[in-house]
């Protein structure tokens, strides 16, 4: 039996997060209701609690894997008992870039935290039954839950034109940022570096298998022209501060690319020579490739990943999703924090 109302965690304004009784999700013909089995805190949720970047009365949470509970009248695709992760938002499919294969810059796409969303830092979510994934053979649900920040990754790694055999350098070893080290080494791009000023966060960069430095090691030339001695020939900037930005941009070879894949509020101060003379490339990075999660979920899969590595070895209830918020916003915390809404009867009783 499905209960009529539930916990969900609240975003109230003013950094608080409180758990809350909360109606179970009522399913339209076209969606499902998922038990959330576990849903990954992300660089976004942080800045909707400790920046207020989100309207107060949100739950939050999109990087979630769940078990079907329910089914619509229209559902064709699932049936209960399903393990699933969530996927991208439907798109238009007709705008020119549907057309040309870029769904993430549909005309027509909204933001994820609009409207009536409720996310899955919650006992239960409703999703379109299109918007869901089937998980591969050999990977847990908490495992899967990695599905959408990998999916971030290897969009960053797409848009940075990653070739074999090329140097690459990563600001911020956040979760994104360590996925992202993960993915690339995966793919057998072995000379990566990650700045991090965090030693937790580093120390676990360096189990992946990359090169560690601290931030204060990446000075830039002083003249446009000039190139440091080991450059790199792409950068991916995990970190959302201008002053990262910057600093890769100073560490590139000729023709160099920059991908912007961290958000950040202070805008970076770019030289235009710099940009002109070593005719280098930056980019942002949006959300998903196409087909990016079906990639995602067979990089999970693959028995040499090291999901194990990039997750907290200790999952969070809703009541505990406050502190872990501060405790990632500070640097403490080096991998991803996983939340598991109905496993934590002990704390949320
Ligand atoms: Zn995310
Ligand atoms: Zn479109």
């Amino acid at each position: 039996m499905i209960p009529e109302r539930m916990k969900a965690a609240v975003y109230k304004g003013n950094q608080t997060i409180e758990v809350e009784d909360y109606p179970t999700p009522v399913v339209g013909p076209g969606d499902v209701l998922l038990e959330v089995s576990h849903c990954g805190v992300c660089g976004s949720d942080i800045h909707f609690v400790l920046e207020g970047w989100s309207p107060p009365n949100k739950v939050h949470g999109h990087e979630f894997s769940g078990t079907v509970v329910k089914v619509g009248d229209a559902v064709t695709a699932w049936k209960i008992g399903d393990a699933v992760v969530g996927g991208p938002t439907v798109r238009c499919g007709e705008c020119e870039y549907c057309r040309a294969g870029r769904p993430n810059l549909c005309s027509g796409r909204g933001a994820v935290s609009g409207g009536d969303w409720q996310g899955a830092f919650a006992d239960y979510m409703r999703v379109p039954e299109a918007e869901l994934l089937r998980l591969p053979d050999g990977l847990t649900l908490r495992e899967a839950a990695l599905t959408e920040p990998l999916t971030v990754a290897l969009h960053g790694i797409t848009l940075a034109k990653v070739a074999p055999g090329e140097r690459v350098l990563i600001t911020g070893g956040g979760p994104i940022g360590a996925l992202s080290a993960a993915a690339l080494i995966h793919r057998g791009i072995t000379d990566v570096v990650v700045s991090e000023p965090s030693s937790v966060r580093r120390a676990l960069c360096e189990r992946l298998g990359a090169t560690v430095v601290e931030p204060g090691e990446l000075t830039t030339p002083s003249m446009p022209d000039q190139i440091v001695p080991e450059p790199f020939h792409a950068a991916l900037e995990c970190s959302g501060h201008a002053l990262a930005m910057e600093q890769c941009l100073g560490q590139l070879a000729r023709t160099g690319r920059l991908v912007l894949v961290g958000a950040g509020i202070k805008p970076p101060r770019f030289d235009p020579n710099r940009i002109i003379l070593n005719e280098l490339v930056i980019t942002g990075a949006f959300c998903y490739d196409a087909g990016g999660f079906e990639r995602a979920l067979e990089m999970l899969a693959a028995p040499d990943f090291p999901t194990d590595v990039l997750i907290e070895p200790v999952d969070v209830g809703l009541h505990e999703l406050r502190d872990a918020i501060g405790r990632l916003g500070a640097g403490e915390v080096p991998a991803k924090v996983m939340v598991a809404p109905t496993q934590k009867v002990r704390n949320d009783g």
